[in-house]
């Protein structure tokens, strides 16, 4: 069990439940559970997707695409049965807020799978969870089977005439598969490698059906939305950016941990009270805003409000909502290194820019941190980097390039201080020291 957090300035909605025993149907019941889909029963599909509109939820997993847009994108007519599937292959470095809402509050997971299915028309769900949170299986299992033993799914749900059926499956442990064409390959058995796209799943999805994949805390998301109504929960966040999220803050700060705040809330807030600040007496020396694949910002770029229009004017992105704190002992050569590290690894090797271009760049940037750079090698690490982005099949190549891109000109005089041998001005540190939540 994960231990959990608290701050004044946070807003309960998708984490309300937690620590209230909600994994249990009958205490789910007690806290108004079941009740959206009732309510998005009477709605209708139409219904449904205005208010999911209304509430400008953007997609949790990373890529902030409007929820009720998506939804809406699905053809009403199929000579192909339609699909719900829940994303839960939750990977991304510095994000660990999938699985606290898989173990506390499962079946908000299931009634948001239940509504968007009912949006849809789709007739079939899957939860797929990544191989790594096998333990959260034994909870979905059991959530789901308590659903159907209630009547909630199966035949004719709540009397609506509607037949749906919700399926877990859990993946074996690759970062890839969080990518949705691969996530789809993945659950229909065959290797976890990106389809190319158009089509996209909304059209030709799993087993060619058109096929809605939301991220677990969208889809948690989705019946607060509904019970509380769209205007309310856009009214939680900014314009166009509705509702909280999750963040999990981690790396050096006092307070670390997964806490729920309206979207646009402050990252110097974020960092200095709600997470406790820098401890050690340490200063702020970068932060990783969305998860370990977004370009870093700087100590002096953190008044920053946290949504996804803002993130991206200043060429960042907001992503997972993994913020990562680095302080002033951290070597950014080691930390370029580390990423690349993960995100070589983790390449499914289809296309050359991604397979090379991370190997290339492991390699450099090794060799560079224990004192075996070149001058032209900076030039190439970034020339290395800028060409992998937009150039492969999937956007893990973009995911690897970004943070490297954004580390050479940002903090460039770190790689000349690392030059003519000298040792690593921060020293060896080891990867634990360096950053908990990227040593895997
Ligand atoms: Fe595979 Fe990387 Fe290409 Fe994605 S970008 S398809 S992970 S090689």
């Amino acid at each position: 069990m994960a231990e959990l957090v608290s701050h004044p300035d946070e807003k309960k909605v998708v984490s309300a439940r937690f620590g209230k025993g909600a994994a249990n149907i009958d205490r789910y019941l007690e806290l108004d559970g079941y009740k959206a889909v009732q309510k998005a029963i009477a709605l209708g599909p139409d219904g449904i997707v205005n208010e999911m509109k209304t509430s400008s939820l953007r997609g949790r997993g990373g890529a902030g695409f409007p929820t009720g847009m998506k939804w809406s994108f699905v053809p009403k007519e199929s000579a192909k049965p339609k699909y719900v599937l829940c994303n839960g292959d939750e990977s991304e470095p510095g994000t660990c807020k999938d699985r606290l809402i898989l173990e506390h509050d499962p079946h908000a997971v299931i009634e948001g799978v239940m509504i968007a299915a009912l949006s849809i028309g789709a007739k079939t769900g899957f939860i797929y969870i990544r191989g790594e949170y096998r333990y959260l299986v034994n909870i979905m299992r059991k959530a789901i089977a308590d659903a159907y033993a209630k009547g909630f799914l199966g035949k004719n749900i709540f009397g609506s005439g509607v037949d749906l059926d919700v399926h877990w499956h859990t993946g074996a442990g690759a970062y890839e598969v969080g990518e949705e064409s691969a996530l789809m390959e993945s659950l229909e058995g065959k290797r976890g490698i990106p389809r190319i796209r158009p089509p996209f799943p909304a059209v030709v999805g799993l087993w060619g059906g058109p096929t809605v994949i939301n991220n677990v805390e969208t889809l948690a998301s989705v019946p607060h939305v509904i019970f509380g109504g769209g205007q309310w929960y856009a009214d939680l966040g900014t314009p166009k950016n509705g509702g909280t999220r999750l963040f999990c803050l981690s790396g050096h700060v006092s307070k670390p941990g997964v806490y729920e705040l309206p979207l646009g809330y402050p990252l110097r807030k974020m960092i200095y009270e709600v997470a406790g600040g820098i401890p050690n007496g340490q200063k702020l020396k970068a932060v990783v805003p969305g998860g370990s694949s977004t370009p870093m910002l700087k100590a002096d770029e953190i008044d920053l409000p946290m949504d996804f229009d803002s993130c991206a004017k200043a060429g960042t992105f907001l992503g997972s909502g993994g913020v990562v704190v680095l302080d002033d002992t951290t070597c950014m050569v080691k930390f370029a290194q580390r990423v690349i590290k993960f995100y070589q690894h983790e390449s499914c090797g289809w296309c050359i820019p991604c397979r090379e271009g991370t190997d290339w760049l492991k390699k450099t940037l090794t060799r560079f941190h224990a004192g075996g750079g070149l001058k032209k090698d900076i030039d190439n690490i970034q020339y290395l980097a800028e060409n992998m982005l937009g150039r492969t099949f999937c956007p893990l190549g973009d995911a690897a390039a970004m943070p490297i891109i954004s580390i050479v000109k940002k903090w460039r005089n770190e790689f000349e201080d690392h030059l003519e041998g000298r040792p690593c001005p921060y020293g060896e540190k080891t990867a634990e020291q360096l950053l908990p939540v990227l040593s895997r």
